[in-house]
């Protein structure tokens, strides 16, 4: 019997009740002969509560200290689950990010992990405890509380995974696995009993909450078997795998959304060498991330440039592309926050073609207007108005009949 990580998420530990639930489960892991660590998430909406608090003081608060702040959600949570493992008669230790010794770079508020020291949880593991591990936190090399981003919490757990080389990283939350698209979005979404590692991180890439990329990204680096399970039912979840020849021969294996992108445009620049450079590297030397670009066929020696970025960036990208757009001459600048981005994700797409056209006319049916539209190799993704996220998804989970209503031949 090998060694498990389980990870809990906010909402799996969102109440004391919550947490003796889970320390049930971990219990009864534990007795049928595994080593457990645990990782867990701040109780659910803890971690908004404190953001909300710092922004009554400074709407950007100095980044470290956010994350000293941040951090300090996860600390509850493993002393209760601690306490409550206790209770029921099992031995175990919690440990904050700083005190594993999660070792990441120093980039607050979106640090990268760049080493574990397991020393301290392989003793305790051999002396028979449970090893319970804030999520979402590290340490840099000045002794800095560091945090991983929104989501950390997976990412944390599939580390502790691969530093421990443990024979499954279970990740339980408020949903029974990874389904066709976000089942709050669409009821009929079905749940999948695998996806590849390649299209869970253009799921989560893409906007899928239900895994963090970089936990995605971890686990398909370090070969760590990791699987999405509901804390609230039993089941098999979903597991998430290389590809492999039992695989379902689906074309699309789900739709992810984003709701956090805005567009702007800049109108009538002149069309001439380095006017993409001209205009994205001031946005980059702010350190905000592009998405997707567009540059449109020249007309009379002026063209049209959109992009998008993260809509916390949107005020900033707006203000500097104002200026820019000064500096060249250019006739215009747009911007819009109420945009969605709407993609299709499935490796089945470097063997099928027409499904862009499937997906266009879908949209169409319904009066969507598209804004943008990028492709790679197993994605789709378009950029619709906001206000037709729902429907969109719907439309495109009908048209590509994810919920699995018809004949296999078709
Ligand atoms: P946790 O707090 O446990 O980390 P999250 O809220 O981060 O939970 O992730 C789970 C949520 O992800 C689900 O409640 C669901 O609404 C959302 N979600 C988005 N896309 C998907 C998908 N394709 N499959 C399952 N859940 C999804
Ligand atoms: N508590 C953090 C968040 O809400 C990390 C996590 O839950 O994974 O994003
Ligand atoms: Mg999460």
């Amino acid at each position: 019997m090998g060694l498990i990580v389980q990870k809990y998420g906010g909402t799996s530990v969102g109440s004391i009740e919550r947490i003796q639930a889970v320390a049930q489960k971990v219990k009864a892991t534990q007795e049928q002969g595994h080593q457990v660590v645990v990782v867990v998430s701040a109780m659910s909406g803890e971690t908004n509560r404190l953001i909300a608090l710092a922004h009554e003081i400074e709407t950007s608060p100095a980044p470290r200290e956010m994350d000293v702040l941040l951090s300090t959600g996860e600390q509850v949570t493993i002393a209760l689950l601690c306490m409550a493992l206790h209770k029921i008669g099992a031995d175990a230790r919690s440990y904050t990010g700083a005190q594993v010794q999660i070792l990441t770079d120093n980039a607050h508020s979106k640090a990268r992990i760049r080493g574990i020291d397991g020393i301290r949880v392989r003793g305790d593991l051999q002396a028979g405890h449970v090893v319970v591990i804030a999520g979402f936190q590290g340490v840099d090399d000045q002794g800095n509380i560091t945090t991983l981003g929104r989501g950390g919490s997976d990412t944390t757990a599939v580390a502790m995974a691969a530093a421990l080389n443990a024979q499954e990283c279970q990740i339980f939350t408020d949903v029974d696995g990874v389904y066709t698209t976000d089942p709050r979005v669409e009821p009929k979404a079905r749940k999948l009993d695998r996806i590849t590692f390649e299209e869970m991180l253009e799921m989560a890439s893409l906007g899928s909450k239900v895994l963090q990329i970089r936990a995605v990204e971890f686990a398909g680096k370090y070969n760590v078997p990791l699987r999405v399970l509901s804390s609230f039912e039993e089941g098999e979840g979903t597991l998430i795998t290389f590809e492999d020849e039992g695989m379902e021969d689906a074309k699309i294996s789900g739709i992810a959304f984003n709701r956090d992108e805005a567009k702007l445009t800049v109108l009538g620049v002149p069309d001439e060498p380095g006017v993409a450079y001209s205009i994205l590297g001031p946005v980059s030397n702010a350190n905000i991330e592009v998405d997707m670009i567009i540059q449109n066929i020249a007309e009379d020696d002026t063209t049209d440039f959109t992009f998008t970025v993260h809509r916390n960036d949107y005020p900033q990208a707006l203000e500097i592309l104002k200026e820019t757009s000064g500096i060249l001459g250019a006739r215009e600048v747009l911007g819009n926050e109420n945009i969605v981005k709407l993609s299709l994700v499935g490796v089945g797409m470097r063997s099928h073609s027409g499904i862009a056209s499937t997906m266009f006319e879908a949209l169409a049916k319904e009066g969507i207007n598209i804004l943008m539209i990028s492709t790679s190799e197993i994605k789709i993704s378009v950029v619709i108005d906001e206000k037709y996220l729902e429907l969109g998804v719907r439309a495109l989970h009908e048209a590509f009949d994810l919920a699995g209503n018809l004949p296999a031949e078709m």
